[in-house]
Parts: structure tokens; sequence; C-alpha cells
């Protein structure tokens, strides 16, 4: 069978070496004659591979002692409501740093939160212009006070992300909680520069049904003790994950990924993988003679998901058509920005990413 080259934006490729893993895994678990899925959560079988995923996320990730690892369920989109029905309290305020789409979701879910939680919410930074994402705020209103400041990392569907180095202005405190949906461990982070991190596994940690959260302790035991038990922190912190019944197969596959990951050399690895991924893509979009054409700001290109144009939308349309006849799928671009997309997620091998290049060349020859 030949794999097909999936660059869509989430769910995504899965390594294929996690997916054999569960095939092989699949009707006999661990020699106890069923499938990990069928096993009780609160049974020795299921909790030795949670304990595994979750041991897994602290090494790859780097966590340090003072932070929980949380494997929650609803995606990024409930922590967009989770995040202010506990770090907002009543009288406070939320500031929210906006540099695209999933952005703008948390700001319109955090102001649903703060009308009944009596808190509120303001956005200290956007990039939009006219209507669109293409670089990053150069400025940051004050967060002076701010109950704690949301940043996305990678803007999934305008193709923007931050660098995280020495140029990007995260203010330090008060707390910074991140979106990191699309890009965790995908490269280098230092956890400690964040309060909290979250993700749906999806794009680079597995399938999807399960949410990652890491956050330091303090914060999640500081937080309001008024919304639903089940939507509070502290809940599944003090029951490591296990308060209801957790998708018990998606963090079985979070473990094969991430023992995968571990395999390959871990994030610094990958990291390094995913730029010369992305090297090979916008050399080829750069070097189109303008056929190709990518929106975002050189800075603030993701090496995630890379977002270009075409001269004409019935040109990009061709292109995802005859891209599709050669095995490379999920190229169309969101249909809020449209264009193209291609998601080069840590699964996306690097031989997919060539074979895009040349066939983007010989498109361009052909039609430019
Ligand atoms: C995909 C994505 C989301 C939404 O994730 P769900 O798990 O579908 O809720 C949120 N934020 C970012 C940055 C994303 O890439």
């Amino acid at each position: 069978m030949t794999r097909a080259m999936n660059f869509g934006a989430g769910p995504a490729a899965l390594p294929l070496e996690a997916l054999e893993r569960a095939q092989r895994e699949l009707c006999d678990f661990d020699g106890t004659h069923m499938s990990v899925m069928e096993h009780s959560h609160r049974g020795k079988a299921y909790e030795k591979v949670h304990d595994e995923a979750l041991a897994l996320v602290r090494q790859t990730m780097g966590v340090p002692d003072d932070y929980e690892v949380l494997f929650l369920q609803g995606g990024a989109s409930l922590q967009f409501a989770m995040i202010p029905m506990n770090l907002l309290p009543a009288g406070g305020m939320a500031h929210y740093v906006v540099t695209g789409a999933w952005g703008e979701k948390a700001v319109a879910e955090a102001e649903v939160v703060a009308r009944t939680g009596g808190g509120a919410v303001k956005v200290a930074a956007t990039s939009e212009k006219d209507g669109n994402y293409t670089s990053l705020p150069t400025e940051i209103a004050p967060t002076d006070g701010a109950a704690y400041v949301h940043v996305t990392s990678n803007e999934t569907i305008h193709g923007v992300q931050y660098a995280l180095d020495s140029s990007t202005p995260f203010p330090a405190r008060p707390p910074l909680v991140c979106d990191m949906s699309s890009d965790i461990l995908g490269r280098v982070v230092d956890v400690r520069a964040f309060d909290m991190i979250y993700a749906g596994a999806q794009k680079n940690i597995g399938p999807s049904g399960v949410t990652l959260v890491i956050a330091k302790k303090s914060l999640l035991d500081g937080g309001r003790k008024d919304a639903p038990v089940v939507l509070q922190y502290r809940t599944h912190a003090k029951a490591r994950s296990l308060y209801n019944t957790p998708p018990t197969f998606g963090i079985y596959l979070v473990r094969n990924v991430l023992s995968w990951l571990v395999g390959l050399g871990g994030v610094p690895a990958i990291e390094e993988r995913n730029r010369a991924k992305a090297k090979v893509l916008y050399a080829a979009i750069d070097g189109s003679g303008g056929f190709y054409r990518a929106p975002v700001d050189v800075a603030a290109r993701s090496i995630m998901n890379v977002v270009f144009r075409l001269p004409t939308p019935e040109l990009e349309a061709e292109l995802v058509k005859a891209a599709e006849a050669e095995g490379m799928i999920g190229l169309k671009g969101h249909r809020s920005v449209g264009g193209l997309r291609a998601s080069l997620y840590n699964a996306v091998e690097p031989a997919w990413v060539s074979a895009l290049a040349d066939f983007m060349k010989t498109f361009a020859a052909k039609r430019g």
C-alpha cells in the first residue's frame, strides 16, 4: 500500500509506525486477549498506558515538576470556555492577543463566559488588517493587572506563527496562556515561559478526541470554584485525568505517537526536520517568479501551515485536483481565506514535501 501524502490541517497525518503498532496490538493488547479500548479505565492494563502517555508528554516537552499535565476532551474549543471559567475572576479582565481566526474564537467564547461570570475581556493586540491576518502585532497594550494573557503560537488557518525567541513580545507576567494546538511538539519550547499551554491532539500529538493541557499547578489550584465540577481543572488534576472515562484509545495512540517521536530523537530532531521541510516549500513558492505567492510576512511565516496563492482561483482549484491525482491531499486552503495550504506537521514525511515542491514546479512551468 502506498500512503496518501496527507497535507491536511487536522485531523492530520499520523506516523505510520504508530498506526502499525496499533494494528499489531489491536485485538490482543499486551497479552490480555482484548483490545486496549475494551479495558476498564481503572484497570492495570489501561493505567499503564495512561501513565506512560503522561510521562512521554513530560519527557518530550521537558515539563517541570510544578506543572500539571492533563488529558481532557472537547478539543481546544472547549478550552476557549474552560480557561475563562477557571481563570477569569469576577471583576477581573482577561487580555487576548489575536493573530488569526482561532484567537478570534477564543475571544468570542471568553466574552460569553465573562457575561455570566462578572469578568471582562479585552483585545490587547490584533494583527487583523483589511479582514485578514498576514503579520504579527508589533505592539501589545499594557497587560498589567490582567487575570491572564492569551496568545496563539501558530494560527493554523492564516499560517502565522510566533518565533518564540527574543523577538516575541509576550508579556512575562501576568499568567501567559497559549493555544499551541498546531505547533506543539513541532519545535523546542521552554514550558517555563508559559503558565498554561493547551492543544487539541489531532495535529501533532495523536487523534482527535484528546486535548492536552500543561499548566502550573498553582494556577490551577487558584482557579474559580463556581464552575461545574467537570469543567474545573483541579478536578482533573486531582484525578490524574481519570475523573470520568477518558478517551482511552485516543490516549493509547498518543502514547504510540510520542514513542515514535522519542525514537526519532525527540523534539530537537523533529524541529530540524520540520524547518527543512518548510524551507523546501517556501523556496518553491519564492522561486516561482511570482506564480505562487505567500501572503504572510516572511518574519511571521509558519513552518507548520504554509499558506499560498496562485494567480487565479481557477488555477488553485486545478492544482488541488491535479495534486490529488498524484496522491497529495488536503491542500485546499480554509474556506475563510481561500487559496492553498500545506500543513507540514510532524508526521508529514520530508519526501512528501519534496514531491509537492517538484509537482508545484512542474505545474507552474505548464500553467505559468
Ligand atoms: C485546530 C485548532 C483549534 C480547534 O481545535 P478543536 O480541537 O477542533 O477544538 C484551536 N486552535 C488552533 C490554533 C487550532 O489549530
